[in-house]
């Protein structure tokens, strides 16, 4: 198997790892005038559960459960109903 000839110093490590590093979410506030919650863009908003004007709080009830049922252990991904 290929192996590098030379270890990588110390310089070039920290050059390529000062790219490796986390941006913070851009949010926005919430379109509804009731709520004005922070929230990422194009997401149904996690406070009020509406997205666009429409309410879809029914549908983040159905994505907390599976949620919780996917990270139990010896679920099958496939059995879980939405
Ligand atoms: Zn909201």
């Amino acid at each position: 198997m290929a192996n590098p000839k030379y270890k990588t110093s110390r310089s070039k490590t920290r050059r390529r790892r000062s790219h490796l590093k986390l941006t913070p979410p851009q949010l926005v506030a919430c379109s509804n005038k009731d709520c004005k919650e922070l929230k990422l863009s194009h997401r149904v908003c996690p406070s009020c559960g509406t997205y666009n004007g429409r309410d879809y709080s029914s549908f983040l009830h159905i994505k907390l459960n599976y949620r919780k049922e996917k990270d139990s252990p010896g679920v099958n991904r496939s059995e879980v109903e939405l």
